[in-house]
């Protein structure tokens, strides 16, 4: 049996503990990478993607705005602040513009 398996003096002690604590190291580090490359696989797999259907979503940009839209179920999607601009007082009717295409 190897000293690593059996520590039989304190200094033992010291480099199995030190060796654990390597280990328990690169185990986070091996689970933070896995986290990585599964958001970047699922972004993979759902990127432009309807999320109510799972169709292909396609881009219409208008003044500016880029509006995603689902070919099949005619779900409508908008990226983070693009509501927020459609509706802000400047853009006045905007909003209307825009879902005035989709009738
Ligand atoms: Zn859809």
């Amino acid at each position: 049996m190897s000293n690593f398996e059996k520590p039989s003096k304190p200094e033992d002690e010291y480099f199995v503990r030190q060796e654990l604590e390597r280990r328990k190291k690169w185990a986070q580090e091996q689970s933070a990478k896995m986290a990585v490359a599964e958001k970047d696989r699922l972004k993979q797999l759902h990127f432009m993607k309807c999320p109510k259907c799972g169709m292909d979503l396609s881009t219409i940009e208008f003044h500016g705005i880029k509006i995603d839209r689902c070919s099949s179920c005619s779900g409508t999607w908008f990226d983070a602040g693009e509501i927020e601009q459609l509706l802000s007082p400047q853009n006045s009717g905007m909003f209307g513009k825009v879902m005035s295409l989709f009738r």
